[in-house]
């Protein structure tokens, strides 16, 4: 039984993918298509638009609860991956879905020929700011830090482009609008700026989607804790994304 709310994942929301075994490159939703179509093949019973809510160990079982239904397992493998951090700033839950984006992939072409702003520096927002580029007018980068840590061969691309800003340490501090995102307040080497965009997409890192998992040792981010044998505290067999820190490479 394979319970998910969605099929591909963050795979389905990537851009380019040029790391993939086999493939030099292919796109995010393209592998994510590959994935289902090999999955299908085996008949999995797939309940597919369902969320796990809660997974607690019961009687040498687990109970498995979601939005939909309830089932006891024997094994569990826990594979739920990691969702989008939020800024956490003013203006962000009222703009969300009204300019203010999680996902390139999904929402780049909706701001064609407009001037957008990418929150972060990692390789997801030079991901990003490579979609946009094809597609936007204008791409300011708003990055924390005081250099970008995205891959190399991504700024490479970035810092050749005429229609990219890369503005380091510098901090969002508003989300501004009327019913649409029209600009965003940053803060640049301690002075208030701000910056006229219609778009704005957040990609600042992912948290754990863990909450569901009652009773497990999780680290302050939220990641299920295992002992140095890849083994989890309770008998729940957990894929990559699931692992602590060291021992992820993303
Ligand atoms: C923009 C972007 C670009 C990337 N580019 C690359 C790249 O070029 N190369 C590379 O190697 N990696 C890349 N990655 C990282 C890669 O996509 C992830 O490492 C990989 O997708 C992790 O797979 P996963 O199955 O562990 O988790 P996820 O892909 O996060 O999948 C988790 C799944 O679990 C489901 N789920 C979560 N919670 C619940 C719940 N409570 N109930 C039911 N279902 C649930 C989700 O809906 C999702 O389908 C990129 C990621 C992003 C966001």
């Amino acid at each position: 039984l394979v319970v998910t709310k969605d099929i591909g994942g963050q795979a389905a929301r990537s851009g380019d993918i040029q790391n993939y075994t086999g493939y030099q490159f292919i796109s995010g939703p393209e592998l994510a298509e590959k994935f289902e179509e090999h999955m299908r093949k085996f008949n999995f019973n797939i309940r597919e638009n369902e969320e796990v809510t809660k997974l607690v160990a019961k009687q040498n079982n687990f109970l498995v609860k979601t939005d939909k239904n309830s089932y006891w397992a024997k094994t569990v493998i826990v594979a739920s991956g990691k969702k989008s951090r939020e800024l956490g700033v003013s203006g962000e839950k009222e703009f969300k879905n009204k300019g203010l984006v999680y996902c390139a992939t999904c929402d780049a072409p909706l701001f064609s020929e407009d001037d957008v702003a990418v929150i972060g520096g990692g390789n997801s927002a030079l991901d990003a700011t490579l979609q946009l580029m094809k597609i936007a007018n204008y791409v300011y980068i708003i990055n924390i830090a005081d250099y970008l840590t995205g891959d190399e061969i991504m700024q490479k691309k970035i810092k050749k482009s005429k229609k990219v800003s890369i503005l380091n340490n510098s901090q969002v501090i508003e989300i501004l609008g009327d019913n649409f995102v029209n600009a965003i307040k940053i803060e640049k080497d301690k002075k208030e700026e701000t910056l006229a965009v219609q778009g704005i997409f957040v990609e600042i890192g992912l948290i754990p989607n863990s909450n569901f998992a009652v009773g497990l040792n999780k680290t302050k981010s939220g990641e299920i804790k295992v002992n140095n044998k890849m083994k989890p505290i309770f008998p729940v067999y957990l894929l990559p994304e699931m692992l602590l820190m060291s021992l992820k490479n993303r």
